[in-house]
This record gives C-alpha cells, sequence and structure tokens, in this order.
C-alpha cells in the first residue's frame, strides 16, 4: 500500500499540504480530532506555505524537499529554510506513521526488530523511553543505519534524512503533539501512541525502501 500524500514528497516546489492518511477524528481517544486539526492545519500547513515563501526567487524553486532539506542542513544562513523544509517533510512522514486500525508487525519486520534489540518488547520499551527523553521539541525515531534498526532522538525540526539515515518510525514530541490532550504527560501520550497507532506496514515498507 502506497503511502499518502506523496505529492509533497515526489513533487519539486512549488509544495501542497499532503492529505492526511486518516481523519482527524479517527486517532481517539489516543489522540483526539482536535489535537490532530491543530496540529495538521495549523502546524503543518504553515510549515509547508513558509517553506514555499522562503524559496521563491532562490535556487531551490524546482527542488525537492528532500534536495532542500539536505542541501541547507548546517548551513546557518539557511537555518529558516531547513527548519520549515524539514518540518513538512516530518509531518508528512509522522501522519503516515500513524493508523486507527490495527495493524501487527508481520514477519520481515519483526524479524530486523529482533535482531537489533533482542525483543520486540526491548524494542518497544527504548523506542518509548528515548522519545519521552527528548529534552525540548523534537522527535523519537527508529531508523535503519547500515543494516541495522537504531533508535535516535533529534531536536526540534532536525530529521535523519539530514543525517543520511533511513526513518521507518517518527513520533512527533512537540508539545503541540500532545498538550491539549496529555497537558505535561508526554510519556503517557508516547506510550498510547506506541502501543495503539502505529502503521507497522508503513514501518516496514521503509525497511525496503532505498
Ligand atoms: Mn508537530
Amino acid at each position: 500500500m502506497e503511502p499518502k500524500g506523496l505529492n509533497i514528497i515526489k513533487a519539486v516546489a512549488p509544495f501542497e499540504l499532503p492529505l492526511l492518511p486518516f481523519s482527524p477524528k479517527d486517532l481517539q481517544p489516543h489522540i483526539s480530532e482536535k489535537t490532530i486539526s491543530f496540529h495538521y492545519d495549523k502546524h503543518h500547513r504553515k510549515y509547508v506555505s513558509s517553506t514555499n515563501e522562503l524559496i521563491k526567487g532562490t535556487q531551490y524553486e524546482k527542488s525537492t524537499l528532500e534536495q532542500i532539506i539536505k542541501d541547507t542542513a548546517g548551513n546557518p544562513e539557511q537555518q529558516k529554510l531547513f527548519n520549515n523544509a524539514a518540518q513538512a517533510w516530518n509531518h508528512w512522514f509522522y501522519w503516515n506513521c500513524l493508523s486507527s486500525d490495527v495493524i501487527k508487525p508481520k514477519e520481515k519486520l519483526m524479524q530486523a526488530i529482533n535482531s537489533s534489540f533482542g525483543s520486540f518488547d526491548k524494542f518497544a520499551k527504548e523506542l518509548i523511553s528515548t522519545s519521552v527523553a527528548q529534552f525540548g521539541s523534537g522527535y523519537g525515531w527508529v531508523v535503519m543505519d547500515k543494516g541495522v534498526l537504531r533508535v535516535i532522538k533529534t531536536s526540534n525540526a532536525d530529521t535523519p534524512i539530514a543525517h543520511n539515515l533511513k526513518p521507518v518510525i517518527g513520533i512527533d514530541v512537540w508539545e503541540h503533539a500532545y498538550y491539549l490532550d496529555y497537558q505535561n504527560r508526554r510519556e503517557d501520550h508516547v506510550v498510547a501512541l506506541v502501543n495503539n497507532l502505529i502503521n507497522w506496514d508503513f514501518a516496514e515498507r521503509n525497511l525496503e525502501m532505498e
């Protein structure tokens, strides 16, 4: 199954806000319709429109989002463009990591998890604890690094694709992702998300993408 919203990933600028792969109310009770509406319609939309504004009249007008992210990463003069382009990409990825359908990890993904972490339980615990431990805004990620799955965290808009790491799962732990529903209880939010909402089919697909 193809992920939703590939228009923002495969196209060159100007970018469009990608469609959500679910309805805003579908992730309840774990994430409320209100949270998804603000997160998608306000935050994600703004990252996309700001990216389009910032590249007007620049060399990036016909670039893909991924090219812009890789080109501007680590360049202090391009920090604002990097932040908005990376957030436009990160949110596309995050939405596709979520599903209201009960999807269990299938054999290929389970093999990768078992060989990298020892067991699914150890993997889930590490994904939760690392995501919760991110100080301030950022993300918890599962990435593929030289054939091994690893759990990492990144700050603010930073994204694995800026570091040549292949993202498999991404969890947004900015306060805007959970504060309306969980206030300061980030751990409760991440536990509910990992236990109930991960689209393991999307994760498995990301193992295969090069
Ligand atoms: Mn977010």
